[in-house]
């Protein structure tokens, strides 16, 4: 098998892309010459094959970071931050082609994969910005016969595993702060979009960062074993679904205790208050939930609306969810494309079909597309109960529950009625009501009159089994990037 393919996009556009394991800055072949399947989730058609990482290929790709990790972690701080600043523009010259891959390897519109790309430069540019900037501290820790002071370094080799619904935003989460703090990375990407990271690969060699910085491999979850299992990777950093993260942490735990941060599931809660600006409100309850076709961590899949303006909202929200335009992730009036993957189609239909068994009522949607492809039309349930599946478990896809609520103490009861604790949004004029709410909610991240809405110096993770740690902001490298060595020095002044 060739070890790149040409694409050409729906758009017009053609790139080559590279299909082997990124290692030591070379694109190789798996040691076993295996390779798996990607699709396009628009046409269901195979779009190329991509080799897949064993055992021996993660290892070797652990030799390479290992063998890197000194020079880039304890070498030049403001050559690190030099170096992401130049792939960060890397990533911006070649916007159109990663949004391209992005569109027909995941399935997300073109509109909004151009934003993925323009946020993950931004991610990767202000990490860079950090890289020199990892000050210690001296501490007052005795009299002044002591010197006592923390510094902070590098943790070493950090394994990542990324999921399919934003490849490239989420590769760049991973790497911008992990690269900057100085350690260096073995990456998997998830099996159904492996196409981004790969091109993103030959960014990486061209903005000249050393070979064994940032390795890359594709495969599927056993791949992913071989890494939180290593013996040599120091720390790992995961995001996807909370099943497997339990997975990631027993094995961290079983092989050497490598350090662990999660970024999980949620099934997050969007309050509309009876004060909100309505029209308001409702944009931003269709777009907290149907954005990204739903494949959303935080999407705000639960809505609680206020009893006296329940029914107008309703409307308003179906009206609404109706105007998303699904289809084509290449033509430019689309809003929602495909689901990323069979299985996740499938996976959301049953939960449908649940939700329809269990006596919720379909407002709209409720069914897939009649064409080919993984198309799901929007969809919105009514007259849900706390107990229904469909209200308790994530589904990650288009499909919100509405429910009714009359008090303010009593809606906090029901939005932190959940084991997951990702986000929550208000809609409410009222500012006092706004932060009361905000204080009680069980969320590591609480949207008020906006949703969705993310910036890289804004911390971003889970309480509750929604994950464990924190990505972006300063939390995001300084707590999850490096560890504190702390140097406590006995002087004799006096001598
Ligand atoms: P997943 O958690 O199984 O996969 C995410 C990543 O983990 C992929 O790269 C996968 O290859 C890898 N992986 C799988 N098993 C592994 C293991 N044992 N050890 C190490 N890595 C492993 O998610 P999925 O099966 O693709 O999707 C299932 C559900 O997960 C979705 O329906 C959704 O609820 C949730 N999900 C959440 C997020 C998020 O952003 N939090 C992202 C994707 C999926
Ligand atoms: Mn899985």
């Amino acid at each position: 098998m060739a070890q790149s393919i040409n694409i050409k996009f729906p758009n017009g556009i053609s790139a080559d892309i590279p299909t082997g394991l990124f290692i030591n800055n070379e694109f190789v072949k798996s040691s076993d010459g295996k390779t798996f399947p990607v699709f396009n989730p628009s046409t269901e058609e195979q779009i190329c094959e991509v080799y897949e990482a064993n055992e021996a290929d993660v290892d070797a790709a652990v030799d390479a970071a290992e063998a890197a990790f000194e020079d880039w972690g304890f070498g030049d701080s403001s050559r690190r931050g030099r170096l992401l600043t130049k792939l960060s523009d890397l990533i911006e010259e070649h916007a159109e082609t990663l949004a391209s891959i992005e569109s027909l390897n995941n399935g997300k519109p073109m509109s909004l994969a151009r934003i993925d790309v323009q946020l993950s430069a931004d991610c990767i540019r202000s990490y860079a910005g950090w890289a020199d900037k990892l000050y210690g501290d001296v501490l007052p820790a005795g009299d002044d016969n002591y010197f006592s002071y923390v510094r902070r370094e590098p943790i070493g080799v950090c394994g990542q595993v990324i999921p399919w619904n934003f490849p490239l935003l989420m590769w760049a989460w991973k790497v911008g702060p992990a690269l900057a703090a100085g350690n260096t990375v073995v990456l998997k990407s998830a099996e159904s979009t492996p196409l981004s990271a790969l091109y993103a690969s030959t960014l990486v060699k061209e903005a000249g960062i050393p070979a064994g910085v940032l390795n890359i491999v594709s495969g599927y979850g056993q791949t992913g074993q071989y890494i939180t299992s290593h013996m040599r990777i120091k720390k790992i950093a995961f995001t996807g679904s909370t099943a497997t993260g339990r997975h990631v942490m027993k094995a961290a735990a079983a092989s050497n205790l490598k350090k662990v941060t999660l970024e999980l599931g949620g099934k997050s809660p969007n309050i509309v208050f009876a004060d909100a600006d309505l029209d308001k409100a409702v944009e931003f309850a269709n777009m907290g939930i149907y954005f990204n076709s739903g494949e959303v961590c935080c999407a705000g899949s639960r809505i609680y609306v206020q009893d006296s303006i329940y029914d107008t909202f309703l409307e308003k929200l179906k009206a609404r969810a109706e105007k998303n335009v699904v289809g084509d992730p290449f033509d430019d009036n689309t809003f929602q494309g495909p689901q990323t993957s069979k299985i996740q189609l499938d996976r959301i239909l049953s939960y449908i079909e649940h939700g329809k068994n269990e006596g919720a009522r379909v407002i709209t949607g409720g069914k897939r597309l009649d064409r080919k492809g993984y198309f799901i039309h929007p969809t919105i349930f009514a007259d849900v109960t706390e107990d229904m599946k469909i209200v308790k478990e994530e589904i990650f896809g288009p499909v919100v529950t509405i429910t009714k609520f009359s008090t303010t103490d009593e809606v906090i009861k029901l939005a932190n009625n959940t084991e997951y604790g990702l986000a929550a949004g208000i809609h409410t004029t009222n500012i006092n009501k706004a932060l009361h709410v905000s204080a009680k909610i069980h969320a590591g991240t609480v949207w008020v009159n906006t949703y969705n809405d993310f910036h890289h110096n804004v911390p971003f993770g889970g309480y509750g089994q929604s994950g464990i740690g924190r990505e972006l902001g300063r939390e995001g490298i300084l707590e999850s990037y490096t560890q504190p060595k702390s140097v406590r020095v006995k002087l004799d002044l006096a001598a």
